[in-house]
């Protein structure tokens, strides 16, 4: 019996849980949410979707007490910025939000893991491993998973291949200093810098106009249509597939670096392997020295935000 509790049915949690059904995800899928007719309401029109599908799941609205025998608790609740509201000021609110929901989970029983979408995602999720006191691994967050799908969908454009035979990784914060390590990516089995070389077609202006793509793809989305939602509902479904399926997948996450690249604390989008146990290993690049600075810089912006929060009683 694989079980998943969500936290916020808005529209990421709703996508996510639309994408879960589809893929027969998990056998038992609870909807919770500060806004429990809301949950109510997406739980019925979920169920109602049930006879067209091919799965029996369990579809209903909870509360926390019902995480106590879940397998993942996938967190999407979260606010919005007000006006004239500084990025700090909304994770000060958020912090607070996390409280009312990693305390009464903890309270529960669950030994699961927790999944965490909320943006700012590296931030919600180092939070939410010191407001539970769960160990690094059982605390991840989609991290740079979704961008990493956009680059490889862009690369496999450009180089007219199959996305899944794009082999590469973006790092670093799931936000503005997010980056591409180059050195790291390879079309099958070559280089890319290789690739370049034998193939003057091919050329690093394209390539780095594809990175700032992806690090802007969330801005022009939000601009077009007010805020994304489907993509990280797959890209939710994708990472609670590989803890469910213990699938040891390496999939860029939000997870603690635990000494990688001599850094301790920082939750950031990095490559890890992913299983029922969660982020049990960081696979450590090597990167060139300048790749390594940016991870380093973005590292640093994480952890300045983090230590400035006000964690109080
Ligand atoms: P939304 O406003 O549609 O939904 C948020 C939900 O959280 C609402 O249903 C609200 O009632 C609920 N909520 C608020 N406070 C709560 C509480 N104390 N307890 C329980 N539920 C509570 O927002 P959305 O578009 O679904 O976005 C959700 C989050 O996902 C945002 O932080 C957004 O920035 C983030 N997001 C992350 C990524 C990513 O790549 N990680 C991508 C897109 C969006």
């Amino acid at each position: 019996m694989k079980k998943i509790v969500l936290v916020g049915t808005g529209m990421v949690g709703m996508s996510f849980a639309y994408a879960a059904l589809n893929q027969n995800l998990c056998d038992e899928l609870v909807l919770c949410d500060i806004n429990e007719k809301r949950a109510r309401g997406e739980a019925q029109d979920l169920n109602h979707g049930l006879a067209f599908s091919k799965t029996s799941m369990k579809i209903y609205a909870g509360t926390y007490a019902d995480c106590g025998d879940a397998d993942i608790v996938v967190i999407c609740a979260g606010v919005g910025q007000k006006p004239g509201e500084t990025r700090l000021q909304l994770l000060q609110r958020n912090l607070e939000i996390f409280k009312t929901i990693v305390n009464p989970v903890v309270e529960s029983g669950f030994d699961g893991i927790f999944l965490v979408a909320t943006n700012p995602v590296d931030i919600m999720t180092r939070i939410t491993r010191k407001l539970s006191g769960f160990s690094n691994s059982k605390v991840i967050g989609t991290g740079t998973t979704l961008d990493t799908a956009r680059m490889r969908y862009l690369l496999g454009d450009y180089f007219d291949i199959d996305p899944r035979n794009i082999h590469g990784y973006v790092i670093g914060e799931h936000g503005d200093s997010e980056f591409v390590p180059w050195s790291q990516v390879t079309i099958g089995p070559k280089p890319i810098r290789d690739e370049l070389m034998d193939n003057p077609k091919f050329r690093m202006e394209d390539l780095d106009k594809i990175e700032e793509n992806v690090r802007h793809a969330a801005y022009e989305i939000i601009e077009a249509k007010g805020a994304t939602y489907y993509g990280i509902g797959m890209a939710i479904c994708r990472v609670a597939r590989a803890i469910l399926q213990d699938e040891n997948s390496i999939l860029t996450i939000s997870a603690r670096l635990c000494g990688a690249y001599g850094i301790e604390k920082v939750y950031v989008g990095n490559p890890c392997v992913v299983n029922r146990e969660g982020a049990v290993r960081r696979i450590e690049l090597t990167m060139m020295n300048k790749e390594l600075r940016q991870f380093k810089e973005s590292c640093d912006l994480l952890d300045k935000t983090f230590n400035d929060l006000e964690f109080g009683q």
